[in-house]
């Protein structure tokens, strides 16, 4: 276990963004982990914040302040045609791992960064894909007893880049997925044209948390907004909110260091020593933008720590 205070944020952080956290322990197993909140004291505390690979966030300038835990207990086992996978373990080791097993149904999340904790968490997916298509069970952990549990598929409550643990904020210590054997070759084949269309939004060292806002789920809209956009831009029954955010102007507009992609309108980059407070400000003209013109409220999928919702 490592502690160190006052740990800059922004060196853990995909997009190289945030302040200092009081706290930030690195932790390599589950006895760490059980440790630290063991104690924790009985009242009055606030629980200390889970992270994994630190690509789905974005930092407040302030910091964080409270302790931060980054989880990185790592393993994977076989069991037949199932992996048993310990949340701190990097999406893409997971990934090479079962192509090189010969086991199929992860192969497209190749080049996903961050843990399986944070993937799970956010039912992370590209290309048709996503984490919990073969996920069987997670094992968690209740910060505040702190007793594991299994839970069922069910529970988790997957759906579009959502999850319970959204809202139960339980930590997740482990996972099993049941693959299907497939030959490696075709899987790396699979896994390396994904990964060729990957580098066209995503160029390597690119200073960004993935996507900023959610996708809209074309049947969840009411009809008086769905009338509003044109159809064409209905993919998949979902409608890219960087398609609509591109109608209000989002694409190459800028502030600070903060630029959004002049070939992506839901891409939000750090050109060098960026702010949240840039990052912010622009997520949220843009997210008024698109509320006036659609009535839409476009929600954030990356998480902000330590900042305000952007509906306030
Ligand atoms: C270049 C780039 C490309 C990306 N492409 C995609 C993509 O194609 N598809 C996609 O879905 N996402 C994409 N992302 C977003 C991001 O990589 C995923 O959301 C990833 O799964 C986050 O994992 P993480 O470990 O980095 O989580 P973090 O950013 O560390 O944390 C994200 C959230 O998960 C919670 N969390 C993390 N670990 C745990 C745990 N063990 N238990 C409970 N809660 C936990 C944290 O508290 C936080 O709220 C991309 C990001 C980047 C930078």
């Amino acid at each position: 276990m490592n502690k160190q205070s006052n740990f800059p944020l922004s060196s853990i952080t995909t997009l190289g963004i945030g302040g200092p956290a009081s706290q930030l322990i690195t932790i390599t197993s589950e006895n760490e982990l059980q440790d630290i909140l063991s104690q924790l004291p009985t009242t009055n505390y606030q629980l200390p914040l889970i992270i994994g690979g630190g690509s789905n966030l974005l930092v407040s300038d302030d910091g964080y302040p409270g302790t931060i835990i980054k989880n990185e207990i790592k393993g994977i086992q076989r069991n037949g045609n199932n992996l048993v996978v310990n949340s701190g373990t990097t999406l893409q080791d997971l990934v090479d791992f079962s192509i090189k097993e010969g086991l199929s149904g992860l192969q497209k999340l190749t080049g996903i960064p961050g843990t399986l904790g944070g993937a799970i968490y956010g039912n992370a997916g590209a290309y048709g894909q996503t984490i919990s298509d073969h996920l069987t069970k997670v094992k968690t952990l209740n910060p505040k007893t702190p007793q594991t549990n299994e839970i069922s598929l069910e529970e988790c409550k997957f759906k579009y880049r959502d999850s319970s643990f959204k809202q139960n904020k339980l930590i997740i210590l482990e996972a099993t997925f049941e693959l299907t054997p497939a030959d490696p070759g075709q899987l790396q084949k699979e896994a390396d044209e994904t990964l060729e269309k990957r580098l066209v939004k995503y160029p390597k060292g690119i200073k960004c948390p993935g996507s900023f806002f959610k996708n809209l789920v074309a049947d969840n809209l009411p009809k008086k907004i769905l009338e509003k956009i044109p159809e064409e831009k209905i993919m998949y029954g979902k409608i890219p909110a960087g398609a609509l955010l591109e109608e209000v102007g989002a694409k190459g507009d800028s502030q600070g260091d903060i630029e959004i992609a002049n070939y992506h309108a839901n891409l939000f980059i750090n050109k060098g020593e960026g702010k949240a407070k840039d990052f912010y400000d622009l997520a949220k003209k843009y997210w008024q933008k698109v509320r006036d013109k659609y009535g839409i409220s476009l929600e954030p999928e990356v998480q902000l720590i330590n900042l305000p919702p952007l509906d306030q």
